[in-house]
Formats: structure tokens, sequence, C-alpha cells
């Protein structure tokens, strides 16, 4: 039997593992954890039907990966008895004024024929909004779109290793060459992969979230998460916390300590959402979010290698469905989606 060494324990890399595993084939996972890890600090949407991006390829993926979130969650929680903080409570878009919130309900529900596991898709007045949501100001018209979910990337990669390990994988803590490993090797190594390999060519984005408590959150049973104007989004976590993200800040730094000035600029973001609530700013969570210059993964082959890289803002959408067809495509099974569309440079 082939082993395969994939270097990198975001995500990516450990859906892959779980995914191979599950195939009855032998892994070993190299992880360093470097702080920064953008799996371990993200608190995320899984929402791709309600984005503005046009690129094709990208939407396919994403809305592949939407639709098999439920019952990869539902395995992967059966199987290690462990929570990964998927909900699917459904998501509230708000919009600055009512002639947005037209266009975007028609572009939106547009997209239902083709992906009915996104659910219902309904247009809220901003009294209607209360129902969902009693906290939020009424400033905003809004859409409701009822196959929206939340995961916790840290609780998310917890259960995968627990799985790689129930399966037999093993799981080496340490830095390692990929050059050095005899074998297929698979490097998902997020923002660090430069290190290794020039190709692809991945940059990054530091990313913050901020935890608030509201005093007197009137919670209703059931939470939606909320995406805000612009690429704000607002995440329950607890009773009475919310994570708000995310700043998008371009570099070339590794740096991961707290800035006041992104603390600020999220607080003042999510007091536009919950005025006249009393809130309390809590920690940040920091992670280094990969991209590539296209800003669509990159999943193929790189020299000796096979790279899976650049996940960037919808990479916990993208990770499980990139595991499982990587897994059938490298053990010489068919993939539901045409990974060339993914290492070519065509549109
Ligand atoms: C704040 C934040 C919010 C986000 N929100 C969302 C969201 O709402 N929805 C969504 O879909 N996505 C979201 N994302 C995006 C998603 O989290 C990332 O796309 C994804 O986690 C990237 O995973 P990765 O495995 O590629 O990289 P990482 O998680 O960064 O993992 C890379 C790993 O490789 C290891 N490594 C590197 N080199 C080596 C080596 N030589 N040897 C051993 N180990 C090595 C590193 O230590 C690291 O652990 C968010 C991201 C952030 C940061």
């Amino acid at each position: 039997m082939k082993t395969f060494h994939i270097v990198g324990a975001g995500i990516a890399g450990a859906s892959i593992a779980y995914h191979l595993l599950k195939l009855g084939q032998r892994i070993i996972i190299y992880d360093r954890e470097d702080d920064g890890q953008a799996t371990n600090a993200s608190a995320g949407i899984i929402c791709p039907w309600t984005s503005q991006r046009r690129n094709k390829k990208w939407y396919r993926l994403v809305k592949e990966g939407a639709k098999y979130y439920p019952n990869f969650i539902k395995e992967l929680e059966s199987f290690t008895q462990k929570s990964t903080g998927f909900r699917q409570n459904g998501a509230l878009c708000l919009f600055k004024d009512d002639h947005i919130q037209n266009l975007a309900y028609k572009r939106i529900q547009s997209k239902q024929k083709d992906a009915p596991e996104m659910g219902q898709v309904l247009k809220l007045t901003s009294e209607e909004l209360l129902n969902f949501h009693p906290s939020l100001t009424t400033d905003f018209p809004a859409v409701f779109v009822e196959g929206g979910a939340q995961v916790d990337g840290a609780s998310l990669l917890s259960a995968l290793k627990h799985a790689i390990n129930s399966l037999g994988g093993e799981w080496i803590h340490d830095s390692v060459d990929p050059h050095t490993l005899d074998g297929q090797v698979i490097y998902t190594a997020g923002a660090w992969s430069h290190e290794y390999t020039p190709h692809p060519e991945v940059r990054h984005q530091r990313a913050e979230l901020l935890e608030v408590a509201l005093a007197n959150d009137l919670q209703p049973a059931v939470s939606p998460v909320v995406m805000g104007l612009g690429p704000m989004y607002i995440v329950p976590t607890e009773t009475q916390h919310y994570m708000i993200g995310t700043t998008h800040e371009d570099t070339t730094s590794f740096d991961i300590e707290t800035s006041e000035d992104a603390r600020d600029y999220l607080f003042t973001q999510v007091k536009r959402y919950f005025k006249g609530t009393a809130l309390t700013k809590g920690q940040s969570s920091i992670g280094l979010r990969p991209l590539t210059d296209q800003n669509l993964p990159y999943i193929g082959p790189s020299g000796n290698m096979f790279v899976v890289n650049g996940l960037g803002s919808s990479g916990l959408t993208a990770a499980p469905v990139i595991g499982r067809e990587v897994a059938q495509y490298l053990t010489g099974q068919s993939p539901v989606l045409d990974l060339t569309d993914y290492h070519s440079t065509s549109s």
C-alpha cells in the first residue's frame, strides 16, 4: 500500500487525510501548529450562495462544499462523538436600502434552482427581521437564507484529528521539509507555503475576529448568522456572545499580535447593528488567510508534490469537499468536480 505524506494540518490537510483514511489508505500527517494557523482562528460562515463573486470555478467549488457539509458533519460527529460547532440556523444578509435588498433577493433566489440545499429565501422588512433576531437594529432590510450555517474551525479540526487517529493515521507534531519525504507528498502549508515551493504563489491576509458580549441580548430560540454591510459578519457563539469578523489586511508579516486599531474598527462596525444595547469587547483571534493571485484555490501538482492551498476566505466551506475530491483523484477514482479547473490558468 502506498503511503501519503501530508505536510500541514489545517483544515485542508486534515480533511484530505480523513478522506484518504476512509478509502483505506495509509497516511502520515505532519503539523508544526504555527501561531496564526488560519483554521484555528476561524469562526466560520457556510453560505456561499449570497456572494457577489462571479468566478464560476470558485462558485462550483463552494456550492458543492456547502452541499456536502451536513452529511460530512453528521458522519464526523457521530464517529468521534465530538462537536464541531456546526449549526444550520440560517443566515440573515443585511442591505443598505430596499433597492439593494430587491436586487440581492433576485440574485440569491435565482441560484436556488441549481442549489436546493440553500432552502427557503425570504425577503424581510426591517420589522420582520426582529422575529429572526430581536437584538438587531431595524435600520437595514434583510434577506434570510435558510441553509446558511456556521462552524467553529478549531473544534472542527479537533474532531478531524480525533477521527484521523482512530482511523490509524500517524500524526507527527513537527516541522518537516517535504522534499526529504519518499512517496506521495501532499503539501498543505497555508500561508507558509513559500518555504518549500514557489508554485503556486501564495500570499496572505491577516484576519482578526473580535468577541463581543451583549448585556441585554434578546436572543431568539434559534440564532442565525448575520452578514452585515460590506464583508463584516456576526457569528453567535455562547449565550449573549458573538464573534465579529473580520479584518482583511494584506501583509507579508507573520506577526499575529492583536492590534487595538483592528479591535476598535470591528467594535465600531458591530455597534451599527446592535444599537441601544450595551456591548463589551472580549478576546481577539487572529489567523493568516492564504490566497493565490487569482483568489481561487490551487489544487494540483507542483514538482513532485500535490499542492492544495489558497483557500482564502471560503476555506472552511470548501475544505471538506476538497478533501473528498482529492482523496478520490489520488486513488484513481472519479471525483465529482473537474480538478483541472483548479490548476490550469484558463478562466
Ligand atoms: C479569522 C478568519 C475567519 C474566517 N472565516 C471563514 C468563514 O466564515 N468561512 C469560510 O469558509 N472560511 C473562513 N476562513 C478561511 C479559512 O479558515 C481558511 O481558508 C482555512 O482555514 C485555510 O486552511 P489551510 O489548511 O489552508 O491553512 P492553515 O489552517 O493555516 O494550516 C496550515 C498548517 O500548515 C502547517 N505547516 C506549514 N508548513 C509546515 C511544515 N513545513 N511542516 C509542518 N507543518 C507545516 C502550519 O503550521 C499550519 O498548521 C476564515 C479565516 C480566518 C483567519
